[in-house]
């Protein structure tokens, strides 16, 4: 990894996006997890309510969810917002 002058690439802040909420008990309560695939979203999506692969989603706080670091085996990744920020 280089710091500095090695050419600015870009390097865009997405925010996470899921394709549901569903309530999950978790450490005694209710927290709202998300379901299906996580989706990168663009500050274009975050008006519309997109992904970068056009599908609608239900965006989750950022401070919680970073892309593409959680994604997992609960939550895979949208391999077309993937394919789209890689
Ligand atoms: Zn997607």
């Amino acid at each position: 990894m280089t710091l500095g002058s090695a050419g600015a690439s870009g390097q865009e802040q997405w925010t996470v996006g899921a394709d549901g909420i569903q309530p999950r008990p978790w450490s005694g309560e209710s927290v709202d997890m998300p379901t299906g695939r996580l989706h990168a979203v663009s500050g274009n999506g975050l008006v519309a309510g997109r992904g970068l692969c056009l599908a609608p989603v239900t965006l989750l706080d950022p401070i919680d969810w970073t892309w593409p670091d959680d994604g997992g085996p609960e939550w895979p990744l949208c391999w077309i917002c993937l394919a789209l920020t890689c």
